[in-house]
């Protein structure tokens, strides 16, 4: 018989790393919604909204030409432009994309329910935390000052500008476990609300937890969840939770709620050896 011993890691959970928009901020995910069909209403493109949460979480200038790549709206596109969009069209659509996401980002800046109540719960138990995001630095300083005018104040946010590449390109988590000097990575937990939220966190080797309530596959305003028939709104939240699964999630929560015991359980997962 031949054995290989190997060297794990059996310590406790060090940090949480969590995505803005749909996950501790902008319930619903609306912010991008809203300003993605503003943008493209604007080339007189009609876009869905579920073609504008598609690709949600990715660095928005990815996230505008997947919308391009689209079948129905490259059509449109084809059509008034007469030839597909090019690398400067991308950017140009980025470029004025940007000051009106900074505008509409700040009316939905309010920090999702109970978020303070969870981080006082990550402070007892010595977890830092941290942030990323698929909002550019420039998109991002006023939500970072609305957040902290509330009372949430992570100690790293870094932006899908300031990495080689966005989601689901590990760069964001890894940088913002590194701005903390947290190590080994798999004492790390990355939550968010989309698919490249958790491919994120699975690619920088670390726990996932993907967000339904709050989050973009969801995508209701708190006022719309709390109005909506409960067999209705379970259904929307099956099926979220099965797509955050299915992309590889470690474990999916309706909400911030049950964190606690999530961070139990890994703990409990690290200690007898397991990795994420
Ligand atoms: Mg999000």
């Amino acid at each position: 018989m031949s054995y290989r011993f190997q060297r794990r890691y059996t310590g406790p959970v060090h940090a949480v790393i969590f995505d803005w928009a749909g996950t501790t901020v902008d319930f619903g995910c609306r912010a991008p919604v809203a300003a993605f069909l503003r943008l493209f209403e604007e080339e007189s493109i009609r876009a869905s909204v579920e073609e504008a949460r598609r690709p949600m979480g990715a660095h928005k200038r990815d996230h505008i030409a997947a919308m391009l790549a689209m079948e129905s709206i490259a059509a449109q596109w084809r059509e008034i432009n007469g030839a597909n969009a090019t690398h400067e069209d991308i950017e140009r659509l980025y470029q004025k994309f940007i000051p009106m996401q900074a505008d509409i980002v700040l009316e939905h800046g309010k920090l999702v329910p109970g978020l303070l109540g969870t981080m006082d719960m990550l402070a007892d138990r010595d977890i830092l935390v941290g942030s990323s995001t698929g909002y550019s630095r420039r998109i991002m300083e006023g939500l970072i000052s609305l957040a902290s005018d509330q009372g949430y104040h992570p100690e790293s946010v870094v932006c899908a500008d300031e990495v080689p590449e966005g989601r689901p390109a590990p760069w964001m988590a890894v940088t913002s476990a590194m701005h903390m000097n947290v190590y080994p990575l798999e004492s790390c937990i990355k939550i968010g609300d989309t698919v490249a939220d958790i491919e994120e966190g699975l690619n920088a080797g670390m726990w996932t937890i993907g967000l339904t309530l709050t989050g973009n596959e969801v995508g209701l305003s708190e006022e719309e969840a709390e109005n909506m028939p409960e067999e209705q709104l379970d259904l929307l939240l099956l099926r979220a939770n099965r797509k955050l699964m299915a992309a590889g999630a470690h474990y999916v929560l309706e909400t911030l709620d049950g964190l606690d015991i999530l961070i139990d359980e890994i703990e409990g997962r690290l200690e007898a050896g397991e990795r994420p």
